[in-house]
């Protein structure tokens, strides 16, 4: 089933003609639960990985001894919604954060977790570099990595036909720092959609008319940051929002600015972003189904990964909003 976002409640352009130049695509990927396989696009499915190469570790300094059995996260999940026998209750019980995996040193190498992997041909609006066609998404799922101790995004850029033989055991850590950092495995539905820039970054002249054209009173009238300017959920491209912080520059360690690449959102959209809700499940709006990853960053917030403008041999950076 596709996913279809509907018209906006207001055309802002018609209101504001300037904000046409503020406009831009950014391609929502709405995830929803499924069974992916490697050659498809995917949050929590298996990847295009080939079966010569290593899998990514992470060998940064960091605790990696004390969470969450990611076997229990699992079968938690599987077993709520199933509904739990009074026997499985009390094994849900007995599960809890702990020192798991006592063997490990602060140092020992441990397989990152898969967190989503991207095709070309199904993402409007992916930039690769070079000849790649496929994007593969990893983290650390521990709070440890950078100035900002989240956790430690890798990304993988390579052409899917070079794969011929698929790794079939794909290794996974098996204690997480959080069990919110584990992704359930969902299918992709991306549709490209129209944004406008964050208000704060827009130019004075334009955000005082945005102003007089709010209707501040009423919470439900329509609102340019929640119902114009930047879709919930995960996503591809697009302006960024910056809801906690206001507006940052990102700017990579040459001096050029960058980009957007890609939004880990917790949640496809809540009370007050849905108008962003699809046509397709409107009906169901007010149940589990707006996070299908289950994967919930920072407070609730949104994980953005930023890369080079110009050389994406350069590291990337992540911000949480
Ligand atoms: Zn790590
Ligand atoms: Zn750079």
């Amino acid at each position: 089933m596709t996913r279809t976002t509907p018209q906006r409640p207001v055309d802002i352009e018609q209101v504001i003609p300037e904000l046409s130049g503020y406009r831009g695509v950014g391609t929502r990927l709405h995830p929803r639960p499924g069974v992916p396989g490697p050659e498809q696009s995917s949050v929590g499915g298996p990847l295009l990985w080939p079966a010569g190469e290593p899998w990514p570790h992470c060998a940064e300094p960091h605790k990696r001894r004390f969470g969450e059995r990611i076997s229990e996260v699992r079968l938690t999940r599987k077993l709520l919604a199933a509904g739990p026998t009074e026997e499985e209750y009390e094994l849900l019980r007995s599960f809890r954060r702990g020192r798991h995996a006592p063997w490990l040193t602060d140092t020992d190498p441990i397989p990152l977790l898969a967190v989503a992997q991207l095709y070309a041909r199904d993402v409007p609006g992916l930039t690769l570099p070079g000849e790649a066609d496929l994007l593969q998404i990893f983290w650390c799922p521990f709070n440890a990595h950078g100035a900002d101790r989240n956790v430690g995004v890798h990304l993988y850029s390579r052409k899917a036909s070079d794969v011929t033989e698929v790794l079939a055991d794909q290794p996974e850590p098996e204690v997480v720092g959080r069990a919110e950092y584990v992704p359930e495995p969902c299918v992709l539905h991306p549709e490209e959609v129209t944004e406008h820039q964050w208000g704060d970054l827009l130019p004075y002249s334009i955000r005082a008319l945005l102003d007089d054209w709010e209707d501040w009173e009423d919470e439900d009238a329509v609102s340019y940051q929640f119902d114009l300017s930047i879709p919930p959920g995960w996503k591809v491209g697009g302006f960024a929002p910056w809801p906690s912080t206001g507006p940052q520059d990102v700017v990579c360690e040459c001096g050029q600015p960058m980009e957007l690449l890609v939004t880990v959102d917790s949640r496809e959209w809540d009370r007050g972003t849905r108008s962003w809700v699809p046509l397709e499940d409107r009906a169901v709006a007010d149940t589990q189904v707006n996070t299908p990853t289950r994967i919930v960053v920072g407070r609730g917030g949104r994980l953005m990964i930023f890369v080079c403008s110009v050389d994406r041999a350069h590291p990337h950076r992540v911000v949480l909003q």
